[in-house]
């Protein structure tokens, strides 16, 4: 599963130790390393090393072991850097943020006044719409 054959992706390429990156942890499956362009100290990207475009795509089994990665290094931030807390999000397509088209989960440790905003300007939706909503999705699981 660790087989990384993609040639112009840059985490596929960080992946196979092309280009440096501050690993954070590794394994056959996943790696870990600090994102350049950090939004806190500690930001830290998990990728699958095998090519999968984003979290709607990923097989469930690199799923699970990316996001249980995700949670040791989440609570390393906690013990080990003083993080009073984190966030744990992933983007999936251009419209939703994601600028590097390969499968990775962001864990951002969060400090107190680190003036860090993530925020979701809640939208009105009617109570029918709301109800339609829920039968799709509720049908489709
Ligand atoms: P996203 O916008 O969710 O796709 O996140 C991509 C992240 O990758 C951004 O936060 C970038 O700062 C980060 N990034 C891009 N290139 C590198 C790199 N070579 N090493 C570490 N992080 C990177």
């Amino acid at each position: 599963m660790s087989e990384n054959k993609n040639t112009s992706c840059i985490f596929c390429k960080i992946a196979r130790g092309e280009i440096p990156s501050y690993k954070v942890y590794e394994d056959n499956e996943i790696l870990a390393f600090l994102d350049i362009n950090p939004a806190s100290r500690g930001h830290t990207l998990v990728v699958v090393k095998e090519h999968v475009d984003d979290v709607t795509k990923c097989p469930r089994h690199l799923l699970d072991r990316a996001f249980e990665v995700a949670q040791m290094i989440a609570q390393a931030m906690v013990s080990q850097l003083g993080a009073d807390g984190v966030n744990i999000l992933t983007n999936a397509g251009e419209v939703a943020g994601q600028s590097v088209p390969h499968f990775h989960i962001h864990v951002i440790p969060r400090y107190i006044n680190d003036g860090l905003k993530l925020t979701f300007p809640p939208k009105q939706l009617e109570n029918k719409e709301m109800e339609d909503l829920k039968d799709i999705l509720n049908k489709a699981l």
